[in-house]
């Protein structure tokens, strides 16, 4: 009878992820390619398709196929497929019904209207006409949060909803080691500017000849042909729709260099992710990335581990140079992986270097969780906000369109997601360094544009599970250990000495 219901149950989840690939495809189609006059009936399309998943999610009868499928989930080994499904779907299930369809519908209304109000208030540079729409959304996630049991902090259900397990403690187990190091190092260098020229990044770059580029670096990388796609877009993103369909959505700047190289080159570590997972777990929850944290870990290493390293730069040089013959031509390898690496502290977060990107993380951290507690109002944010990115930065916030009004997130009701874009750079350079003891060459291997042992031993350690564990699990499994601040730290520390002399 069980393993009946638990055959049931697969059915009914393989029917929900291709009922979920659809919309998202319609949503991507959106973002990427659609003209701009079908909007109102795109956003209606998604909205039928959004109806028709909810229901599905939060039906009774999944319900009664999980708690029917427990025993199937008791007899099979803890990593099998059968056992992590269940255990998958029941954590998704129960998430999905503790918020009431109302409540829901609240949230996705404040959100496309909020998104509408901060696009206008940025470019205003208005906080006050952005202050009724962010309070509102404040009090939705007060409700949201009221729909889950109490924790600890009530910040704490909102990380975990990104990240399964997440706490505020945890959080400031790492970032208040970090926060005074990054500090430090961030006015060492700060008095050392002029120490890295990155004027060659600066210039004229056709469209066309980036957009050759980004393919061209991206498959070199490992995208093939029959299963990638490398699309322009506004804000970049990657999305799949299993594990050989995955598209990567660049951005082009004709005035400056690294955006979509960079660019594609992140995402791809995002897709890779996807394309690597065990394609038997195709059209169920656990075909994704487990978590936040671990996907951006991922994008993260082949963005700066791999991208902004000499061994990649001295391989793909001759490529790049080509590409753009009038910028690069009397300049050197080494002059690039100088500039792509110059670390300066600066007003946007997505412009921002490897060194001070942290404090930008850490900054939104900190607010988000005293706007949750209660210990800050939102209509203080832009004060709070100057005075901690002169204390962080040391730069003067010339007004809240490059201040407290330049992400998304809030506007969007997104709060709990910032902390794991800091998180997954941290076990990023956790991974890298578990890898080198099992491939100490790699670093030869990727000068001679060979990534594949480096996919393989990811592929293996990261990403073929999917999601069949916990975020804290797949992190234990691939590096032996929790997060640990102390090896990003290092590295950082080691391409400061290497490019500034501290
Ligand atoms: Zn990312």
């Amino acid at each position: 009878m069980s393993r009946a219901s638990f055959e049931a149950l697969e059915q009914e989840l393989k029917t929900i992820h291709d009922l979920e690939s659809a919309n998202e495809l319609l949503q991507w189609d959106m973002q990427c390619v659609m003209p701009v006059a079908a909007s109102d009936q795109r956003a209606s399309q998604i909205e039928t398709m959004s109806v028709l998943v909810h229901e599905r999610k939060t039906s009774d009868a999944l319900g009664a196929l999980i708690e029917e499928s427990a025993d199937v989930e008791q007899a099979s080994p803890y990593d099998s497929y059968e056992a992590s499904l269940v255990r998958r779907i029941r954590r998704d299930y129960g998430m999905d019904k503790r918020v009431p369809t109302e409540l829901e519908g609240r949230i996705a209304q404040a959100q496309a209207e909020g998104f509408g109000i901060w696009r206008e208030a940025r470019a205003a540079s208005d906080f006050k006409a952005f202050l009724p729409s962010l309070e509102k959304q404040i009090a939705l996630t007060h409700e949201l949060i009221a729909c889950f049991d109490p924790a600890e902090s009530p910040y704490d259900v909102l990380l975990d909803r990104f990240e399964e397990g997440s706490t505020v403690a945890e959080v400031d187990r790492i970032f208040d080691v970090l926060k005074p190091r990054l500090i430090e190092l961030t006015k060492q260098v700060a008095g050392k500017l002029d120490k890295v020229d990155d004027r060659i990044l600066y210039g004229s770059f056709p469209k066309a000849a980036q957009v050759k580029l980004s393919e061209d670096i991206a498959a070199e990388l490992g995208a093939t042909e029959i299963a990638w796609r490398v699309v322009e877009t506004v804000h970049p993103f990657q999305q799949s729709f299993g594990t050989n369909d995955i598209r990567l959505a660049t951005r082009y700047d004709e005035e400056f260099f690294s955006t979509s190289l960079y660019g594609t080159i992140h995402e791809f570590g995002h897709g890779i992710y996807e394309a690597q997972i065990d394609p038997s777990l195709n059209r169920t929850p656990l075909c994704s990335g487990v978590s936040m944290t671990l996907h951006e870990s991922q994008s993260r290493l082949m963005e700066n581990l791999v991208g902004r390293g000499r061994p990649f730069i001295s391989y793909a040089w001759p490529q790049i140079r080509a590409a753009f013959p009038d910028a690069f031509d009397t300049a050197s390898p080494e002059d690039f992986y100088r500039a792509v690496n110059k670390m300066q502290p600066s007003f946007i977060r997505v412009e921002a270097d490897e060194l001070t990107y942290g404090l930008h993380i850490i900054l939104r951290y900190e607010l988000e969780r005293d706007i949750v507690e209660g210990r800050v109002q939102a209509k203080d944010l832009p004060e709070i906000w100057n005075a901690r990115m002169k204390e962080y930065l040391g730069v003067d916030v010339p007004n809240d369109a490059m201040g407290v009004l330049q992400d998304v997130h809030w506007a969007e009701g997104l709060f709990g997601y910032f902390p794991d874009y800091l998180l997954g750079s941290v076990l990023s350079v956790q991974i890298w360094e578990t890898m080198l003891n099992d491939i100490p060459d790699v670093n030869e291997q990727i000068s001679n544009g060979d990534l594949a042992p480096l996919r393989a031993w990811l592929g293996e350690h990261v990403h073929s599970s999917g999601s069949k564990f916990t975020p804290t699990e797949t992190i234990e499994r691939a590096v032996g250990g929790p997060l640990d601040p102390a090896p990003y730290l290092r590295y950082l520390e080691g391409k400061i000495a290497d490019l500034y002399g501290i």
